[in-house]
């Protein structure tokens, strides 16, 4: 049963043993998924699963994402659930790590039953997270941005930057792009890869040339501080900020006067309090809750010369919904194999008589 993609049929076919075989989607798998319905189709469809699920925001089971910090980084653990699915991802944050050849941010995670508990899916959500957060972005722009907006700055561009960029054509129209990073060499590589997509591509030294002009800033860089990567000189009136960096305790990305002249939009604000820009800012400090923006409950943005930030740290719910929506392409063939992860005794209390049946089977 292991090494094997399962056709709908087959699942329908599988003995109840055969059952508790989990599907396995691999960064193999995940790249050939999105290879085969198209980079564009998997944001749309990322974009419409997350909204959907914000839009019944009060069904799910919520909590600050569980962080363990050190020097170097953080590791995390971020849950929820609604009545169906239990769903967590394992992600770290590791600035220092691409100088080492590593990721600064991998992960994976894993949806389950709710009714009996047994996973359904085991899935690497390094690359599903990053288009799990460009589609979360590009949901938020397209309700934020300044109307016929069409030019986006990105201040680091690393390995989120291409994902943000084109979730942004996807789902935003923004065709042209302005690149800055302070590594020449990073900012050199998504130019190359935007390019080679048809994006219409200038590149900056400085972060106060390439804001210029832009209706749309995304900030997505990665530096253990508190950086100031924004200055609130550089931010003119109408402009919609996506600022993706700023995501742990003591790990910002704008100028806190910034802060004070935008209408603030967050996922969840009892996690963004402790690790978005806001922290830096009173407990009190008035920010809106995107879901009550679709759910129409609360305004998004009000007038053109308004300054809107989408003050972005990620939030267990859109790892969910990126969950469900791998979860419904295996089940409809998309590549993966299958793992022998649950035990599987004839009797369910036998556990131990399965363990000595298995005397000398190799
Ligand atoms: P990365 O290390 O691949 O890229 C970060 C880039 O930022 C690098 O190229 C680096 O040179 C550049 N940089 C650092 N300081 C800079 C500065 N002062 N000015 C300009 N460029 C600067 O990291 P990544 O995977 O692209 O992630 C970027 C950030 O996004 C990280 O902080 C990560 O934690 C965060 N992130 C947030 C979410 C979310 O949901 N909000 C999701 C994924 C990643």
């Amino acid at each position: 049963m292991n090494d094997m993609t399962l056709s709908p049929d087959t699942l329908a076919a599988l003995a109840p043993s055969e059952l508790a075989m989990v599907p396995f989607v691999s960064v193999q798998d995940m790249m050939r998924l999105v290879h085969r319905e198209g980079l564009d189709t998997v944001l749309r469809d990322l974009a419409d699963h997350i909204e959907a699920d914000f839009r019944r925001w009060p069904e799910f089971d919520k909590t600050p994402r569980v962080a363990s910090h050190s020097r170097e980084g953080v590791i995390e653990l971020m849950p929820t659930a609604d009545a169906e699915h239990y769903g967590f991802k394992y992600v770290n944050g590791h600035p220092k790590n691409t100088r080492t050849g590593h990721q600064t941010v991998t992960a994976f995670g894993v949806l389950s039953s709710v009714d009996n508990g047994y996973p359904l899916l085991l899935t690497e959500m390094t690359l599903l997270t990053a288009l799990r957060t460009a589609a979360t972005s590009a949901m938020v722009g397209r309700r934020l941005m300044p109307e016929g907006a069409g030019t986006m700055a990105m201040i680091g561009n690393g390995a989120q930057c291409e994902f943000q960029a084109a979730a942004f054509r996807a789902l935003c129209g923004i065709t042209r792009l302005r690149l800055h990073d302070i590594d020449p060499a990073a900012t050199a590589k998504a130019a190359a890869n935007l390019r080679a997509q048809g994006f219409e591509v200038d590149t900056f030294r400085s972060a106060h040339e390439v804001v210029e002009g832009a209706q749309v800033i995304t900030t997505c860089t990665a530096d253990k501080q508190k950086a100031t990567i924004l200055t609130d000189n550089m931010v003119g009136a109408g402009v919609h900020i996506n600022a993706i960096g700023g995501d742990c305790p003591g790990k910002t990305e704008l100028h806190r006067d910034i802060l004070h002249r935008a209408s603030i939009f967050v996922e969840y604000p009892e996690q963004t309090r402790i690790e978005g820009e806001i922290q830096q800012l009173a407990p009190d400090h008035p920010v809106t809750e995107f879901w009550e923006v679709l759910q129409g409950t609360a305004p998004g943005r009000r007038d053109p010369r308004e300054i809107t930030l989408f003050d972005s740290v990620g939030f267990a719910i859109e790892d969910f919904s990126a969950l469900r929506y791998v979860l419904g392409r295996v089940r409809a063939g998309a590549p993966h194999i299958t793992l022998d992860m649950l035990a599987d005794p004839d009797d369910p209390r036998d556990l131990f008589g399965m363990l000595e049946r298995s005397k000398g089977r190799g």
